[in-house]
């Protein structure tokens, strides 16, 4: 493949998905035809177990001109595949999709048409969707909880398949299991995001990875995306705000009972709110100490990010 610039590049992730590739780049062939020639197929083996890094050098040797794959020397998990691909991405228009033949590749000129809308990001928001009741159920909770959260309002922030305009891809750090908040993140980042319903179909071969039992996790890392977006950028406002409140009626409350020491000879039975007090005071102290620890990791970690809120420079 050139260095040359592309229109479009197409991400996918792949963990055993060897029966499924050749299917998908077959579809995707077949509707990308009608859009442009300018574009490129991005694989990423996540460690697959199964023949999908066989399935990927076959692809290539029959079409070089648009198809790479990359390897990943073990199963690092969806995030990482679509860092490293959104690295290699040369399209001015980003897709992520699954390669588990669940996203339609139909619907890729309705993504273009909405990027074109002027979106930096446009998400897929499934319809009728082909997973588990409790895939499903767990899923419109998570949905619900994360919008609350975040700048974009999707119904579905968990969908694969996505467009991204090139620089919103590659502002995207992602690792773990951040990819489920990538939404959340460029929404935080001031870039306008949108959906559109898309076509969604049942797995064709080989076994879903992720289980009911990852939103467990999910919501600690939407924790994450706050704390390293838009939320904590000031952890002392933050934590001090709420170590300042702890610590202030803490010293009220200490101070009612050394009056009531004082006057009265003793506490006069107020154990329970002494312990109180004293509970919020130590509290407060280490709310507003945290606050402060915060604000030097910003200090230190958080500089570069200033320059992700440029749009445009004019000169
Ligand atoms: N995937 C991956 N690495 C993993 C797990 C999944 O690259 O560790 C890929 C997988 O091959 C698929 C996409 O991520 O292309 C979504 O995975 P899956 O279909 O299992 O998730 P589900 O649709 O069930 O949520
Ligand atoms: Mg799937």
């Amino acid at each position: 493949m050139s260095n040359d610039k592309k229109e479009i590049s197409i991400v996918i992730p792949a963990y055993n998905e060897a029966e499924n590739l050749p299917v998908l780049c077959d579809e995707i062939r077949g509707i990308i035809a009608g859009v442009t020639d300018s574009y490129e197929i991005i694989i990423i083996d996540d460690g697959s177990l199964d023949k999908t890094s066989e399935a990927i050098e076959s692809l290539r040797k029959k079409d070089s001109a648009h198809i790479m794959g990359i390897q990943f020397r073990s199963n690092f998990g969806k995030a990482s595949a679509l860092k490293v691909g959104f690295t290699y991405a040369q399209g001015e228009i980003i897709f992520t999709m699954d390669a588990d033949l669940q996203d339609d590749p139909k619907e890729i000129p309705n993504f273009i048409a909405k990027i074109n809308e002027g979106y930096d990001l446009v998400s897929g928001w499934k319809q009728n969707r082909k997973d588990s009741f409790i895939k499903n159920t767990s899923s419109k909770f998570f949905n619900f909880i994360t919008s609350l959260f975040s700048k974009a309002k999707l119904h579905d922030f968990n969908c694969g398949f996505k467009a991204y305009r090139s620089e919103v891809a590659k502002s995207l750090d992602l690792y773990g299991q951040l990819h489920r908040y990538i939404p959340v993140m460029a929404g935080n980042q001031g870039y306008k995001i949108s959906e559109i319903p898309v076509h969604h179909r049942k797995r064709k071969f080989g076994k879903s990875k992720y289980g009911p039992v990852r939103f467990l996790n999910g919501f600690l890392d939407l924790l994450t995306v706050m704390m390293l977006t838009k939320y904590f950028k000031r952890p002392a406002h933050f934590f001090g705000g709420l170590g300042s409140a702890a610590l202030i009626i803490g010293l009220v409350i200490g101070s009612y009972i050394t009056y009531l020491r004082l006057i009265y000879g003793s506490i006069q039975g107020r154990l329970p709110l002494f312990i109180a007090g004293i509970l919020l005071v130590m509290v407060g102290v280490q709310l507003i100490s945290l606050g402060l620890i915060g604000e030097m990791f910003v200090k230190v970690a958080g500089k570069e990010d200033e320059f992700l809120k440029i749009k445009k420079i004019i000169n």
